[in-house]
């Protein structure tokens, strides 16, 4: 970090502002003193220090960042991508593609049985289905709440697929105990408390980026949880809000090589939010794998049309077979291969 001073200070002025930081933030501190003006380089750990408030100082003119304010998540300091093993042995972040599908929330056994029973079949290796709901209307379904993690629970015992699902508040992150991965929404990505308390417990962590959000707040967000202890965290890309209409949101897939730059983590695209139109999902999937998603995350349902939630988002099953084909023919030109099932530890 560089500090600017204003013009004309006295040597006991800057001396004191020395000291003050040094103490203040256990940082050293390079004193450039030019023909006008003075510099003070920061050496050391600046994660902690505050901008605004250095910034607000009567002495200071400009305060300039010359390192990410994230470390834990910074690829500079963990040269190495972060592989996530789920319990079955599933490896996310280790150069193949994983997919993710299942229903936006989970409404009836047959339901999300007979969409994993699908998903399954094509070649998603994790069951997605939302218990909770963050639903824009307080009138509309909510989610099934503990009872839609018991079927999902039921849906995986049946197929074998780990599971993820969403959680709203950290009162609600007792149910999640035996949740393969729990998944932070997009309207949540803030919400840090509830990031502190991901980062006391040991599950990995689906974290959406948020609606408004940029992609070094969402980076601040992933610090959280693991600056708190749980360092499994994957970054999920979901489409952000533009002045375009002709999509729900719009995907930023330069978010993509961008965190892959920045960070050790594995980034994943959710095309489904991101289009909020069934056709779309397919070439918006094929274009994440090309710029090197870690992983899909995809609804599908097994009757779209009467889907208590994002039904008008959410693919037919043969509509993912046909993505997950496509997105095949893309990872083979890119080299990269597509995770495969496998078969889950007795849970
Ligand atoms: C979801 O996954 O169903 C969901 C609500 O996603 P997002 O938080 O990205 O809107
Ligand atoms: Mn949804």
């Amino acid at each position: 970090m560089i500090i600017v001073l204003k013009n004309n200070q006295t040597e006991s002025k800057i001396n004191e502002f020395k000291e003050y930081l040094e103490k203040k933030y256990n940082v050293g501190i390079h004193v450039s003193v030019g023909r006008d003006s003075v510099v003070l380089g920061l050496i050391g750990d600046t994660s902690a220090v505050d901008e605004d408030s250095i910034r607000a100082q009567e002495i200071v003119q400009e305060v300039k960042r010359v390192q990410e304010p994230y470390k834990k998540a910074n690829r500079k300091f963990h040269p190495d991508d972060t592989v996530i093993t789920l319990e079955n042995g599933l490896k996310i972040g280790d150069g193949s593609v994983t997919l993710i599908a299942g229903p936006c929330s989970v409404e009836s056994e047959e339901q999300v049985t007979e969409v994993a029973e699908a998903v399954k079949k094509s070649g998603a290796v994790i069951l997605r289905g939302g218990a909770f709901k963050p639903r824009t209307s307080p009138y509309a379904f909510q989610g099934m709440g503990a009872d839609g993690l018991k079927l999902l629970r039921l849906a995986r015992k049946r197929t074998g697929l780990p599971i993820i699902s969403e959680v709203m508040s950290v009162s609600q992150l007792e149910l999640f105990e035996d949740v393969d991965i729990i998944q932070v929404g997009a309207r949540n990505m803030q919400n840090f408390d509830l990031l502190k308390a991901l980062g006391k417990q040991r599950r990995p962590v689906l974290l959406k980026r948020g609606l408004a959000n940029t992609i070094e707040e969402l980076l601040m967000s992933a610090e959280y949880i693991m600056s708190n202890g749980n360092e499994n965290v994957i970054l999920c890309e979901r489409g952000i809000r533009t002045f375009e209409t002709k999509t729900r949101n719009t995907l930023d897939i330069s978010a993509v090589p961008i965190l892959k730059k920045l960070s050790h983590l594995p980034v994943f695209i959710d095309p489904s939010h991101a289009a909020g139109i069934p056709w779309l999902v397919e070439p918006l999937s094929m274009a994440a794998v090309a710029a090197g998603a870690d992983g899909l995350i995809i609804e599908v349902h097994n009757n779209p049309a009467k889907a208590l939630c994002d039904g008008s988002q959410s693919l037919t099953p043969d509509m993912f077979d046909s993505v997950v084909n496509n997105v095949k023919k893309i990872a083979a030109a890119v080299d990269r291969k597509v995770s495969v099932f496998k078969a889950a530890v007795d849970i």
